[in-house]
């Protein structure tokens, strides 16, 4: 894949880039590494300083931002100036929290026969992020604030359809001040990510994006001893119970499904309505979906702009034709409307069945698949009929019908009465094939660290 800035809105290219060569790889690696052995003795309240500057210099800089994104994937205008404010908001927790959540945690030291025992957290060298186009800015950040608080320096391998926002990302933590080795961006294809996960200066890696990537940076870094943590998509349950809030969940499972063009690890996908409200619900959501504004992501009168890429686009476009093929039915949407760019209208199909690829993939732009059940046991049967595990929803007033989905979805989170969202105070990751590990929170930042057993006579 070509690295370059294409208008997923025109499909025109606006700029290309060359790759790296190897001899730029390795002056990069090299300065990581040697950065590395400075820079983890920097201290939190130094680290902090330049995380909180970089915040700053994001925070004046959003509308630039914010308008770089929307032109290299197609995010509406105030989705992408709400990602670039969201990173502000991760930085600075992570400036405010790192010391805290890296202290020395105190043990039992007389039960071990010692003066002092503690485990340390100390920081493991320069970490591959290999990251992913659809939320260019966040899932960088909510990577880079924590590893750079913990005292790591970064290797940023982004996806090659937004070059401009990556180089963007490598020069905003120099310009606030960081040493230059400690974050830099590889414009690099995938195919050099073997060479660097084999590299011993790499120590770690990250990796948000597709099964089979992750398969394939897993199984390298494996071989290597390397730890990762891999992030790599969803199918999301969002299950309606009778007590539920109808409206409420209506509204927002139209968001849940289209949030970013439909582009999401935790977008809902998998609507499971209770055959007492079915209707209802089926009724008012197709509505919903039908009345959205597909258009210029630009524009601010838009709900729903293009998909990323073209590739994207025939992929989805398969999903649903081998759907229908079978005997979905398309209750609203279902076409690519005419015109240039890679756009799709928001489709709600209900009638899919196991032999479908819809039940089974993520469909990854705005397609939402409806089902009925008869009951509470059937809506979890048919929740964890995936192979995916990242997010879940659920609603329901009732106390008993919570806990049930709270012990019983095969997750790795859930949200009742709510869409699933990323919060820096909470940890985000999945089981199953959605991955293992987890970012943000204090459990992000301790993924790359070496907890050292301390132990003094
Ligand atoms: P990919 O997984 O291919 O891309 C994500 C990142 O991984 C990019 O930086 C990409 O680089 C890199 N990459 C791809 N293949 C390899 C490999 N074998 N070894 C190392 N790095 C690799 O996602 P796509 O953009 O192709 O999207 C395809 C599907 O993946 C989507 O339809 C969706 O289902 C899922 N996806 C999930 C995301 C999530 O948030 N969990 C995000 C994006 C995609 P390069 O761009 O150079 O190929």
């Amino acid at each position: 894949m070509a690295i370059a800035t294409i208008n997923p809105a025109t499909g025109e290219t606006l700029k290309t880039f060359e790759p790296l060569s190897d001899q730029e790889v390795e002056e990069r690696l090299a300065r990581a590494a040697s950065e590395f052995r400075t820079y983890r003795n920097a201290d939190f309240k130094q680290r902090a300083s330049w995380m909180r500057a970089a915040a700053d210099l994001l925070e004046s800089e959003r509308e630039e931002v914010a308008r770089l994104m929307t032109t290299e994937m197609g995010k509406t205008l105030a989705a992408a100036r709400a990602e670039a404010t969201k990173c502000v908001t991760g930085m600075r927790y992570y400036a405010d929290h790192a010391e805290e959540f890296l202290a020395d945690e105190p043990a039992d030291a007389r039960a071990v026969g010692a003066r002092h025992a503690y485990a340390r957290y100390q920081p493991l060298g320069p970490v591959l992020a290999v990251m992913p186009w659809n939320f260019p800015l966040w899932q960088v950040i909510r990577f880079a604030a924590p590893a750079l608080m913990a005292g790591n320096v970064g290797l940023l391998k982004h996806s090659s359809n937004v070059p401009q926002t990556a180089l963007y990302l490598g020069e905003l933590f120099t310009r606030a001040g960081f040493p230059p080795g400690c974050f830099q961006t590889l414009l690099i294809g995938s195919a050099q990510v073997e060479r660097l996960l084999r590299d011993e200066r790499v120590v770690a890696a990250t990796l948000t994006g597709s099964e089979p990537a992750g398969r394939s940076v897993a199984s390298i870094a494996g071989g290597e001893v390397k730890k990762t943590v891999l992030e790599l998509g969803g199918s999301d349950p969002y299950v309606v119970m009778p007590s539920a809030d109808i409206e409420g969940a209506v509204s927002t499972a139209v968001t849940a499904r289209v949030q970013n063009n439909g582009q999401s690890c935790i977008a809902a996908k998998r609507f499971i309505v209770h055959a007492d409200v079915y209707d209802e619900f089926a009724g008012r959501f197709v509505e919903r979906m039908e009345s959205l504004r597909v258009g210029d992501p630009m524009e601010d009168s838009t709900d729903v702009g293009p998909l990323a890429t073209e590739q994207g686009l025939d992929d989805l476009e398969k999903l649903v034709a081998d759907a229908v093929g079978r005997g979905a039915r398309v209750l609203c949407g279902g076409v690519s409307p005419d015109r240039p760019g890679w756009f799709y209208e928001p489709t709600v199909l209900a009638g899919v069945t196991p032999e479908m690829r819809l039940f089974r993939e993520e469909a990854f732009g705005p397609v939402a698949s409806l089902y009925r059940v008869q009951d509470i046991d059937e809506a979890i049967a048919l929740a964890n009929s995936t192979s995916f595990g990242l997010g879940s929803n659920a609603w329901t007033k009732d106390e008993i019908e919570q806990e049930r989905f709270v012990a019983d979805l095969e997750a790795g989170m859930v949200f009742v009465n709510g869409m699933v969202v990323s919060y820096p105070q909470l940890p985000f990751g999945g089981v199953k094939n959605s991955g293992y590990g987890r970012e943000l929170s204090a459990h992000g930042i301790r993924e790359f660290c070496n907890l050292k057993t301390v132990w003094i006579g």
